[in-house]
């Protein structure tokens, strides 16, 4: 039996972004070229100046209309489609992710403010993301609480018109070189978990704020703990409303997790290490079960990137949380087993993790991240909860 024609409410999917996209890649490749190094990889590396590197690069992009270009141009976006900041985002993470930090803002926060700020805070805070010219971390998980965020304590306690925020906050990535901060806080616990949290947008700056690096193989300047102690916050910087901060986060953290192209940074470390066995015809020589494993793995990149794209396609309207888990779920299973593959082709080899390594270094840094990724952004066994969820149609 062959498929019915689609109708008019079914229109045929195309997901060739088209000439204008192709062009967009070649245009952000020659950037890439013209202001990184060969083999740059990121900004976490042991080397400081990589971190100033990618800050400068995101001026480059800002310049060109680039870093935020699906943002509308009143808030110093290019007004561009979230298709073609999708092709942005790719190309970035196949490239080592040459805006370091700076994806949060772009990714979320930026979005977050859009959907839920007020005018005034939107005025204040879009044109510096879209400038690249300020980081943002994200005050969420603490030491009892990462997946279950609604018992987080760090508590806000009335003072004033405002609040004074104490409490410890863990895992906040970029904490150390970020401006502003979206934290969560409660301001009743006696409240329903839906209505006791709130998000605060929060200078780093501010009296009584204290970073922790937390050492980790993910590299230097990632991972912290941040101590509040009697942190000043007024009217003005809630995002959303008071006891609002579940919904906000639950809408925020579905851009973030479809904010991360991981996928075109697997396939094209898959190409890559491909030419090099290639090039001695070392590819023949690899075990049939590791071929089989490499062309499962295609095939599940492949679905990744368009699990993303159902995702992407909905970024307009909101995206459905589920269908953000979805995404998430393959491309962080992806970047593990395409670490495992990578580190087998490689062989002997990759005990060299230093820059001598395979794909110079490349393939070293890929794995220590990849064990990371089905934790961050919430576990995968979450997502997975996420995803029962809405196919069972269970609200909970
Ligand atoms: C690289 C990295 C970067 C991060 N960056 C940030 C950041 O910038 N800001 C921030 O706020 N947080 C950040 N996090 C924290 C991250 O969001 C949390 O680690 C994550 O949500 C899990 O929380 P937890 O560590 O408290 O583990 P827990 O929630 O304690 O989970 C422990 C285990 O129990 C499982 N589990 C928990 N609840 C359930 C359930 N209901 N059903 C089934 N299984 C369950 C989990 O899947 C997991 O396997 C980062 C984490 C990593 C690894």
């Amino acid at each position: 039996m062959t498929d019915p024609p689609p109708t008019d409410s079914e229109p045929p999917i195309d997901y060739d972004f088209g000439a204008a996209a192709a062009e967009l890649r070649l245009r952000l490749r020659a950037l890439i070229r013209e202001h990184l190094p060969a083999g740059f990889l990121g900004a976490f590396s042991d080397n400081p100046a990589d971190l100033a590197l990618t800050q400068e690069f995101c001026k480059v992009l800002a310049d060109e209309g680039l870093l935020c270009l699906s943002w509308p141009t009143e808030y110093g976006g290019g007004g561009g489609s979230v298709w073609e900041q999708t092709t942005v985002r790719e190309e970035m993470w196949a490239h080592h992710e040459p805006r370091g930090a700076q994806y949060m803002g772009v990714n979320w926060v930026g979005p977050a403010l859009m959907r839920h700020g007020t005018e005034e805070q939107r005025a204040m805070h879009l044109p510096p993301i879209a400038a690249g010219e300020v980081i943002w971390c994200q005050g969420f998980s603490e030491p009892e609480a990462g997946t279950d965020l609604a018992s987080l304590r760090t508590r806000a306690e009335p003072d004033g018109d405002g609040w004074l925020i104490t409490g410890q906050k863990v895992w906040t990535s970029y904490a150390q070189m970020a401006q502003w901060c979206v934290l969560a806080a409660t301001t009743d616990p006696q409240l329903p978990s839906a209505e006791r949290l709130t998000l605060f947008l929060v200078p780093m700056d501010r009296d009584g704020i204290e970073v922790r690096p937390i050492a980790s193989m993910l590299g230097p300047h990632h991972l912290n703990e941040v101590f509040l102690d009697k942190v000043r916050v007024g009217p003005q910087d809630v995002l959303g409303k008071v006891g609002s901060g579940w919904a906000v986060m639950r809408d925020a953290l579905a851009y973030e997790r479809v904010g991360i192209a991981r996928y075109a940074r697997c396939e094209s470390l898959l190409a890559r290490m491909l030419a090099v066995l290639d090039s001695d015809d070392s590819w023949d020589r690899l075990a049939p079960a590791l071929h089989t494993r490499w062309v499962r793995a295609l095939v599940d990149l492949r679905i990744a990137r368009l699990l993303a794209y159902r995702a992407v396609g909905e970024q307009i309207d909101g995206i459905d949380p589920a269908n953000a888990a979805a995404a998430r779920i393959v491309t962080t299973t992806c970047d593990q087993s395409v670490a495992e593959i990578l580190m087998e082709a490689a062989g002997a080899a990759a005990l060299d993790a230093g820059p001598t390594g395979p794909l110079a270094g490349a393939v070293d840094d890929h794995w220590r991240y990849a064990q990371a990724a089905t934790v961050a952004s919430g576990t995968i066994e979450v997502q997975r909860i996420l995803v029962a969820r809405s196919v069972l149609g269970a609200s909970r």
